[in-house]
């Protein structure tokens, strides 16, 4: 009896209006079915799994399946979401990356850890100026042009004189000067096939260049990533010194809005087709095009313009075109030339059409 009450007056608790309860405290997923009673706080069921190795700090139980004690329910009353938010992310640095529900667990889970382990948020904490916190220094394994090695490479990066560089041996001069101005990260854990993988880009002679790298040690990764973060927050908020906040934190890193593999046919649409592996960069409006998604560089690029400026993308083949595959295709067509590609299956044909036309849409 006491338990089903008690069960009610938690369920009740998680959904109480002014708590933040309803949403998943460390990635926001709605609904969250578990709590932390150490911590007062509701979590969905992915980020109990990261606390549940943190015993040290935060201990889980189910919301509906553990038995919930009166002073445990009490403790959760006067605790709760909003204001474990309040002590715990009193001080996020705003170039500081707040994982979501759909991203990586080397992300979430130092979030967590940052959070509620090391405390690096509590308001005590002296808050890095993005110019110190863009400044790093060490060891990342990379990925050698072969694609079948990583190797330990030294890499530094500078907020200061914004740049990131790394070296082959560190008697000689850089491998790479990397200027801030257009570097970007992003995890890619299957891509890399490293829970700890990220990938570098950025332009040099026009064309975008791909590094990828990784290490051991999750803090590490993530730490390097925030950091780069940083450097690009400085480097924005000196170029861009009246853009609001809320419209140059999103410019500071990217992932692509979708990645994956498509056939691809020549200009006059009777070459044979060619398996690539494409990526869409939405802030560049760039599809690039590479024979391995591990390439340092892609075969091709496609920039994909407005609406208003002739360009469209549509299911089936241009007028005229005709082609022996079972398959579904998609035309994208721009000024200068109609692109065809094959999908796999017409999921993957409907998700490719949506993320073109919505750059396409967008101004
Ligand atoms: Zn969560």
């Amino acid at each position: 009896m006491e338990h089903d009450r008690n069960k009610t007056r938690l369920l009740e608790l998680q959904r109480a209006a002014g708590t933040g309860n309803d949403r998943c405290a460390d990635c926001g997923e709605p609904d969250p079915v578990w709590a932390s009673y150490k911590l007062g706080i509701f979590v969905c069921l992915y980020c109990s799994g990261i606390h549940r190795n943190l015993p040290g700090v935060t201990r889980v139980k189910s919301l509906r399946l553990d038995f919930w004690e009166n002073d445990l329910i009490e403790f959760m009353k006067s605790h709760g979401n909003l204001r474990a938010k309040a002590k715990y992310e009193a001080k996020v640095p705003p170039y500081y990356y707040i994982p979501h529900s759909n991203d990586c667990l080397v992300l979430r889970e130092q979030w967590i850890r940052a959070k509620y382990e090391r405390e690096e948020f509590v308001a005590a904490r002296v808050c890095q100026d993005p110019c110190t916190a863009g400044s790093r220094e060490g060891f990342l394994w990379k990925l050698g042009p072969g694609r079948r090695q990583f190797h330990k490479r030294h890499f530094l990066l500078s907020a200061r004189e914004g740049v990131m560089k790394y070296y082959e041996k560190e008697s000689r001069g850089p491998k790479a000067v990397i200027s801030v101005q257009s570097l970007n990260a992003m995890f890619q854990e299957v891509k890399t096939g490293h829970a700890h993988g990220l990938q570098i880009t950025y332009n040099t002679d026009g064309q975008t260049r791909n590094l990828f790298v990784y290490h051991e040690s999750g803090k590490e990764i993530v730490d390097w990533f925030n950091a780069i973060r940083a450097a690009r927050y400085h480097y924005l908020r000196t170029a861009f010194p009246n853009v609001p906040e809320h419209e140059l934190i999103p410019r500071i890193t990217r992932n692509f809005v979708k990645e994956g593999y498509m056939e691809k046919t020549g200009p006059k649409h009777k070459e044979a087709f060619k398996e690539r592996w494409f990526s869409l960069d939405s802030q560049e409006r760039n599809l690039m095009y590479f024979k391995d998604p591990l390439d340092e560089f892609a075969r091709g690029q496609i920039f994909i313009g407005r609406r208003d400026e002739g360009y469209e993308v549509r299911p089936g083949f241009p007028m005229g075109v005709r082609v022996k595959k079972r398959k579904p295709v998609i035309t994208l067509v721009t000024p200068g030339r109609e692109f065809v590609f094959i999908c796999d299956n017409d999921k993957k044909q409907k998700e490719w059409i949506d993320a073109l036309d919505g750059i396409i849409s967008q101004c």
